[in-house]
């Protein structure tokens, strides 16, 4: 299944270009508190390399389409970059630039030795066939051939992208290659190298933290209720670990709609009808409610897992969860953040919460590079270590710096990215 941009409230969305917009605010803060010299501000804002392409493929009817994509490098002071790639019809470069910048904090704040890098191709997906599709992601994977390479910058999947596309992407490289190549790419089928757990990975990761959260300040956490944006990779797997995990999903939402039932989902049949039916939204066993009433349910927790910009200035004082736990990149606006701050929701940043997904890819390309596999066990506590070690990160230096927890997380994240770079030195 193509992880699908799951929400319908699109049309009324704010401005698309806001999210780097969003990822500029966010950052200019962090630079302020953590009193950046101006070089390094000037380089940490802006991202390193920007390649946008221009290709052809062949539809199934025999004409030719002219489609672009585009993949960034924001940062490579602590590795190589590494990033997802989104296929959306919405895609342009400035959103690339931010879910860049975004992926460049969220790994300093995990701690792996990576850099930010995103990648996407104006498309929607869902209107092409599968045999497009992979011509698609072939022609793409051989444009940006000249930015990805297992040790300079790994894509992964995103919105719109799933397993089989990184399979297409690892398959086109090898062949150029001559040989397989497949520590290139991350979030691949496992029969192919890939990594147990890494399907799971960023569901889990949130549900570790939300978890982590709760202990932390002393909150009952069994039977809290959850609602949840977005049923695709990210709000099925989240959904689906916070029932494993005991609580009450009383809500769940995709571009069809949603349904509500406040004694509780049962997530699994919901998922077995959503694979037969395609969408959440005629699940007998609730009622049907809109995106925008999801958001103001009440609630312990909210999950927004869909797409950037869903918790603005016109609905944030409508939210009336306990926690708000960031699944998608760059869901609530800064306006937003205020609200939210003000009306005393705790927002677990997406750079924290939803950091699960590249912290995985991290375990998958160090299997691949190594060909030696470990058991899915081993990868969902090494996680969890990770998640609990970073919550608490970000927690004690908010406590330190009285911060929330979205400003001490980019100030970590900032802060780690900026130091790698003066011990570097300048080149040259
Ligand atoms: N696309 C995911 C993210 O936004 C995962 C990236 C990766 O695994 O490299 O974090």
């Amino acid at each position: 299944m193509i992880e699908s941009p799951a929400v319908s409230s699109v049309a009324n969305a704010p401005q698309r270009d806001s999210a780097y917009q969003t990822a500029l605010t966010q950052f200019d803060r962090a630079a302020q508190i953590l009193n950046l010299e101006t070089g390094l501000y000037e380089i940490l804002r802006a991202p390193r390399r920007e390649l946008i392409v221009n290709f052809p493929v062949k539809m199934d009817n025999g004409e030719v389409r002219r489609f672009t994509g585009y993949r960034v490098h924001h940062n490579t002071a602590r590795g190589p970059t590494k990033g997802g790639i989104r296929y959306a019809p919405h895609v342009d470069l400035d959103e690339v630039r931010a879910l860049a910048m975004w992926m460049t904090w969220k790994c300093a704040i995990v701690n792996i030795p990576y850099g930010g890098a995103k990648g996407g191709v104006v498309v929607d997906p869902k209107q092409l066939s599968l045999c497009e599709l992979e011509r698609l992601t072939r022609r793409y994977t051989t444009e940006i051939t000249p930015f990805i390479s297992p040790e300079g910058d790994i894509p992964a999947p995103d919105m719109g992208t799933n397993p089989q596309v990184m399979a297409w992407i690892m398959d086109t490289y090898s062949m150029h290659r001559g040989y397989s190549v497949p520590a290139v790419v991350t979030g691949k089928p496992v029969n192919i190298g890939g990594s147990a757990g890494r399907f799971e990975a960023t569901g889990r990761g949130i549900m570790f933290t939300v978890r982590e959260a709760y202990r932390t300040f002393s909150w009952r956490f069994e039977n809290i209720a959850l609602a949840v944006q977005g049923f695709g990779n990210v709000g099925s797997i989240t959904a689906q670990t916070a029932y494993e995990m005991g609580c009450r999903v009383i809500a769940v939402s995709d571009v069809s709609g949603g349904v509500y039932n406040p004694r509780g989902l049962d997530i699994p049949r919901l998922r077995r009808f959503v694979k037969e039916h395609g969408s959440v939204s005629s699940f007998p066993d609730g009622d049907r409610i809109t995106n925008q009433e999801l958001l103001a349910l009440q609630c312990d927790v909210l999950v927004p897992a869909a797409m950037e910009n869903q918790i603005t200035a016109a609905n944030a004082a409508q939210v009336r969860a306990r926690v708000v736990a960031e699944g998608a990149n760059g869901p609530t606006t800064p306006a937003a953040d205020e609200i939210l701050l003000e009306h005393n929701v705790l927002v677990i940043p997406d750079i924290l919460c939803n950091a699960g997904g590249v912290v995985v890819s991290y375990f998958e390309w160090v299997q691949s590079l190594q060909q030696l596999f470990w058991e899915e066990e081993d990868v969902t506590h090494r996680l969890e270590r990770i998640m609990v070690r970073s919550f608490h990160d970000v927690y004690e230096l908010a406590l330190r710096m009285d911060l929330d927890l979205r400003t001490a997380a980019l100030v970590l994240g900032v802060g780690r990215v900026a130091e790698a770079t003066r011990t570097r030195g300048l080149y040259p």
